[in-house]
């Protein structure tokens, strides 16, 4: 029987403290379960928020093989893996599929598990083309950016999107989707002293244009952006005053959602652009769309989504290797969230 290895935590807390080592047998299959093997899993913001409790997502603690009597919550929400071995009874997956998990809080920092179909999501247009890491980074940052695209305001071709955070893995989607879909976008970047070579970078995915959020509010980005044709939606990855002057530039009825807060900054807004602007404020939370919407509608957007991938029209986030060693992760999650990042850490296993 194989062997599991994973990193997991017994409580919540500092995640260099809690998270550590562990080993134990993989549970046999039954008619009804697949084993898989991880191929890759990503360290996202949310995944160590969990770690610090701070997340509304909790995960399972279980005994993991243990026979004394603490439990494990295995890290990581997100991952590929590859179907090693199937139970009599499962016609919907084969040895040698790719899937993704079905569910946010998984524990995806592993080697392998043991489950029934229903943990996994199937990705039956994942041909060749389509690479680990781009599956690996699939559930969360893409089909965030699908749904904020499609679900809040009918765009047409050539309308106007604003989002702050453009260069996180949500904003390269975004990026990426509207060039497919016919969309225009403004991107709002923090500067930096390799500013131009970010903006060719995004330009180069598919950004119309890419502003920096020191001059976000001033007089002349409001006329310039005027001139460009006002954004219907606005997407909110960032919080404080950067969400506060992109508001102001949304088109009247427009619609402003919230979906990050990485400058951990509440959100302030004049009442004028709710009186008189008419703007819309929500919040999107990818977990809670999960939870409310069935099974088909959701392969129906990751199989676009891998379609669009496997055409080279949807390319992998900026990511770095994190190697399969403890202290190699513990230190990508300590690094999870800070700035002026390298991108997204994937561990290759
Ligand atoms: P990434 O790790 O790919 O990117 C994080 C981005 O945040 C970077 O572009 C970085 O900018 C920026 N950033 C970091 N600190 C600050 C700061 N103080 N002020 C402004 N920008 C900052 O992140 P993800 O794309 O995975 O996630 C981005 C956000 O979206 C997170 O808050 C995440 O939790 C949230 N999220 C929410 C989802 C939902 O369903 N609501 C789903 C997916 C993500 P720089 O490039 O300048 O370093």
């Amino acid at each position: 029987s194989l062997t599991v290895d994973a990193l997991v935590y017994p409580k919540y807390g500092r995640p260099t403290e809690v998270l550590k080592w562990h080993s134990y047998p993989l549970p046999a299959l039954t008619p009804e379960t697949v084993h898989v093997k991880f191929l890759a899993s990503p360290i996202n913001p949310a995944d160590v928020n969990q770690l610090q409790g701070a997340y509304p997502v909790k995960p399972p603690f279980e005994l993991l093989g243990n026979t004394d009597d603490t439990k494990y919550a295995v890290g990581g929400n997100e991952g590929v893996a590859q179907v090693i071995a199937t139970g009599d009874k499962v016609t919907d997956l084969k040895v040698g599929d790719r899937v993704t998990m079905a569910k946010a809080g998984y524990g995806t920092w592993r080697t392998y598990a043991a489950g029934p179909v229903s943990d996994f999501q199937p990705l039956s247009k994942a041909d060749k083309n389509v690479t680990d890491v781009q599956l690996a980074t699939l559930s969360v940052n893409p089909c965030t950016a699908y749904r904020m695209l499609k679900d809040f305001v009918h765009l047409e071709k050539g309308d106007y999107v604003i989002q702050n955070g453009a260069n996180s893995a949500v904003g390269q989607s975004v990026i990426q989707l509207a060039k497919a879909w016919g969309i225009k976008t403004v991107n709002v970047v923090r500067n930096r002293p390799d500013i131009d070579q970010l903006r060719d970078d995004l330009m180069q995915l598919g950004a119309t244009h890419v502003i920096t959020d020191d001059v976000l509010g001033s007089h002349e980005t409001k006329t310039m952006i005027k001139e460009w044709g006002q954004p219907k939606l606005g997407l909110n990855c960032v919080g404080g005053k950067s969400a506060t002057e992109m508001a102001r530039h949304l088109s009247a009825n427009g619609q402003f959602v919230t979906y990050g807060a990485m400058a951990r900054a509440p959100l302030a807004l004049p009442a004028s652009l709710l009186i008189f602007k008419n703007l819309a404020f929500h919040g999107f939370w990818m977990t809670r769309w999960t939870d409310t919407h069935s099974m088909e509608e959701r392969t129906e957007m990751v199989d676009d989504l891998v379609a669009m991938m496997a055409r080279g029209d949807f390319v992998e986030p900026k990511w770095t290797q994190v190697d399969w060693k403890e202290d190699s992760v513990k230190s990508a999650v300590d690094h999870g969230i800070q700035g002026f990042g390298t991108g997204k850490q994937v561990i290759l296993f």
